[in-house]
């Protein structure tokens, strides 16, 4: 899951390298839209609201070399769906989910939301109904309120307080010394793990997305923390379709469909039951006990 990371820390720091340069979150945000809209097709459109229906049809997609690291993939979540990607590192889980957040073009097969090829939807109207939730959450020089008003510029502090405490972010934030306005480092060293997690649900929570991409994390948080995390994550998917790098079973077996990949093909997909009655890979995975994959 290393390598999804990748792209959004290019833009991370694209982001501190302006925020040191100019004031005001919201130039930053026009200086990034105005270079990704000069790459969108000219007849593409904004979405102003999406319901979150996303298909696969026999999408393949390359790096620039060596073979394909998919091929012929197809699937359909409807809005709201939890789908889960499972499959050994390198299967392809990382690539799929971001060409559905169009970081990369499929080369082959369409890939439509709301029945609609996202090739032809506007870059940042795509991205502006998507929000992330990765293992290194990316967190800028900041307070850590502007850190979860990222989600959302225009939010009120009321409105920051209400996400944060739907994520149970709020809790840990009161108890620091400064509270909301406590300055984080582009690292977000002073806080932990966990809590840098917490921050990114709160921040999701915030730009209420119809589409969700999550990749849960696999370095350890201590029990209390986790708790806290998956409650919020619970809340924040809740009414969203989410795409979900799964490493542990529990949520997997909570998935509306399991994706399991192998190789860039998707060997099966289903549900955990209809699954682990075929008696596939997927159960055989199971068997040799997937958590920790
Ligand atoms: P997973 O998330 O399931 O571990 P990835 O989607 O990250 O798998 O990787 C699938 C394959 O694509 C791997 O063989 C990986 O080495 C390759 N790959 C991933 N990112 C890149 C890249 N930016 N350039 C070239 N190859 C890549």
């Amino acid at each position: 899951a290393r390598q999804f990371t990748r792209p959004l820390n290019d833009l991370a720091n694209q982001w501190n390298t302006m925020l040191s340069a100019i004031a005001g979150a919201e130039r930053v945000f026009e200086v990034l839209d105005e270079e990704d809209e000069s790459k969108d097709e000219g007849n593409a459109v904004a979405l102003h609201r999406i319901e979150g229906e996303v298909t696969f049809s026999n999408v393949s997609f390359a790096y620039d070399v060596g073979g394909d690291t998919l091929e012929g993939i197809s699937f359909q979540a409807k809005p709201g769906d939890m789908i889960a990607l499972v499959g050994p590192t390198g299967a392809g889980k990382t690539t799929l989910i971001q060409l559905i957040s169009r970081f990369y073009e499929p080369n082959g097969g369409t890939i439509t939301i709301d029945g609609r090829n996202i090739l032809s939807i506007q870059r940042q109207s795509l991205r502006s109904h998507m929000a992330f939730v990765l293992q290194d959450s990316f967190l800028f020089q900041g307070s850590i309120r502007e850190n979860i008003r990222y989600g959302k510029l225009n939010a009120t502090d009321e409105e920051v307080e209400a996400a944060a405490k739907l994520a149970n972010a709020h809790s840990f934030i009161v108890r620091l010394a400064d509270g909301y306005d406590k300055q984080l480092s582009a690292d977000g060293s002073g806080i932990s793990q966990g809590q840098k997690q917490l921050l990114a649900i709160a921040r999701a929570i915030l730009a209420d997305p119809s589409i969700l991409v999550l990749d849960e994390a696999t370095s350890s948080i201590d029990t209390v923390t986790e708790i806290k995390i998956q409650e919020g994550l619970k809340r924040l998917m809740k009414g969203r379709t989410s795409f979900v790098i799964a490493h542990r079973l529990n949520t997997i077996r909570q998935a509306d469909r399991i994706l399991v990949l192998k190789e860039g093909r998707l060997l099966e997909q289903g549900s955990h039951e209809e699954l682990m009655e075929k008696g596939g890979f997927y159960h055989a995975l199971h068997e040799g006990q997937l958590v920790g994959m």
